[in-house]
């Protein structure tokens, strides 16, 4: 690792992190609520998980015990932002310093607004008009105090189906120490999104791969465990490291106590996630045992849906299918990493608080179209892939009236101008976030979908090039 975990704050966290392959991890998320369990030889601290990404047996790191919310937050949670449940909840899993840097990467407004029946949740207000700016604002401010005390250097290798790289990117760069390559799939991302990705900025490298984004996924993993690259300390950026998943958590926190509060909400709140490799959903189970009261959730995907078949009993755990390219294209997952998170930490209760749905892209550009029709108001396709399953869930819950939906949107209309225009006749206004990227200069590598290749061009040129 590159820190010294002995000056770091850090390792001031009390929860340890284990792997989901490590035997004893089963256990680490329930029953471990305060005891370190068996495999506690092999735990690490906040910092070291953080910096290794994947864990050298190729798992997951996972809180070892999930700590409670403070009495009255879990009765009612009152927040006054997304800093102030920073502040509140992270302690325990990042120490002070981290939740300090997640507070302040998080300086955007996260509004919940009322679109019809549903509430939803605007996580797109950031830099890349995105959700992933949480996690990759957050994950780029912990990894600077963690490398930036011990002078290091790190090489961040994120595999993305669209929002993720161009969060990552803008979020890294310029930071010291710091450099990141991204790979994307040829093809696999819209203009809007690959004209962010291949965006120069100082830093960053882009590579263009012939493949889905499962090969990229697949690339990052050789990726890690290649002895050759292990010079360039690599470490990832994708929803595999827990320093980007952890923040994510923080919005349910804020959004749960904007129902409650603002909008009046006092049963159930099911909470509707668009979903692709699991990340967002992972975040939303850990934000729930930390004690938050009379929530489920609803895992919206689009025709990649292994996890609905998997929670209704007709697919087994792992037996993935290969993705296909669908609107809404940053769910395009067929192999979702984050499944092995939630199978080691909540496997026995995932079918008693999610339900699944599966939204087609004929069904996609319907609700987008509805949604503007009677609301006035522009989606991607991602939420509207949520709002469909949500408002299915409605008519099927006879007495859902009581239920307030709770949707995720994840990414800003504009960046899909292409399927909105397709859907309402409307062309998305760009935020001023977005317009900037038109004019930037481009810079971007081609690449063939197998680690040979990757090495050869990441130790091409140096990265820490001035
Ligand atoms: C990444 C992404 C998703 C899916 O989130 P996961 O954490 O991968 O499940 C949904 N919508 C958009 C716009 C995204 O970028």
């Amino acid at each position: 690792m590159i820190g010294d975990a002995a000056a770091s704050d850090l390792t001031a966290g009390t929860i340890r992190y284990r792997s989901t392959r490590d035997g004893s991890s089963a256990s680490a998320g329930a029953a471990g609520r305060g005891s370190a369990g068996s495999g506690v030889g092999r735990d690490v601290t906040f910092e070291e998980a953080l910096l290794r990404g994947l864990a050298p047996d190729g798992g997951l790191y996972v809180p070892v015990g999930i700590p409670m919310l403070p009495p009255e937050w879990r009765v009612r949670p009152t927040p006054s932002s997304l800093p102030d449940v920073a502040l509140t909840v992270l302690p325990p899993f990042t120490g002070a310093a981290g939740a300090r840097a997640v507070a302040d990467a998080l300086d955007f407004q996260v509004p919940v607004v009322r679109v019809g029946d549903d509430l939803v949740l605007e996580l797109f207000h950031g830099p890349t008009a995105a959700f992933k700016d949480v996690g990759a604002r957050s994950l780029a401010r912990l990894m600077q105090a963690a490398t930036g005390r011990a002078g290091g250097t790190a090489t961040i290798l994120v595999a993305t189906s669209g929002d993720t790289g161009s969060a990552v990117a803008d979020a890294f760069s310029g930071l010291e120490g710091l450099q990141v390559a991204l790979l994307y799939p040829n093809g696999g991302v819209s203009r809007v999104q690959e004209e962010q990705l291949v965006a120069a900025r100082s830093g960053v490298r882009a590579f263009r791969v012939e493949g889905t984004f499962d090969d990229c996924q697949r690339m990052v993993k050789e990726a890690f465990a290649d002895p050759v690259l292990e010079a360039l300390r690599l470490t990832s950026a994708n929803s595999i490291n827990i320093g980007r998943l952890l923040p994510q958590m923080l919005y349910y926190v804020w959004a749960v106590a904007q129902a409650r509060n603002a909008f009046g909400s006092t049963g159930t709140i099911e909470i509707v996630v668009p979903s692709g490799n699991l990340g967002n959903l992972a975040a939303g189970l850990l934000a729930q045992r930390l004690g938050l009261n009379d929530v489920r959730f609803l895992s919206a995907h689009n025709a990649n849906d292994y996890f609905v078949r998997y929670l209704r009993g007709e697919a087994q755990p792992f037996e993935f299918a290969p993705s296909v390219a669908t609107l809404s294209n940053a769910m395009d997952v067929g192999a979702p990493s984050n499944f092995e998170r939630l199978n080691t930490l909540f496997s026995s209760d995932l079918r008693s608080v999610i339900t699944g749905d599966v939204v087609d892209d004929e069904a996609t550009l319907r609700r987008m179209r509805l949604t503007y029709e009677r609301h006035g108001y522009l989606v991607c396709p991602h939420t509207a892939v949520g709002l469909e399953a949500a408002a299915r869930s409605r008519a099927r819950d006879a007495q859902g009236a009581g239920a307030t939906r709770l949707v995720l949107s994840t990414a800003h209309p504009a960046k899909f101008p292409e399927s909105v225009r397709r859907a309402t006749g409307v062309t998305p206004e760009p935020p001023p976030a977005l317009a900037r990227f038109g004019t930037m200069e481009k810079r971007v590598e081609q690449l063939g979908p197998t680690l040979v290749e990757l090495r050869s061009a990441l130790l091409s040129r140096p990265l820490f090039d001035a």
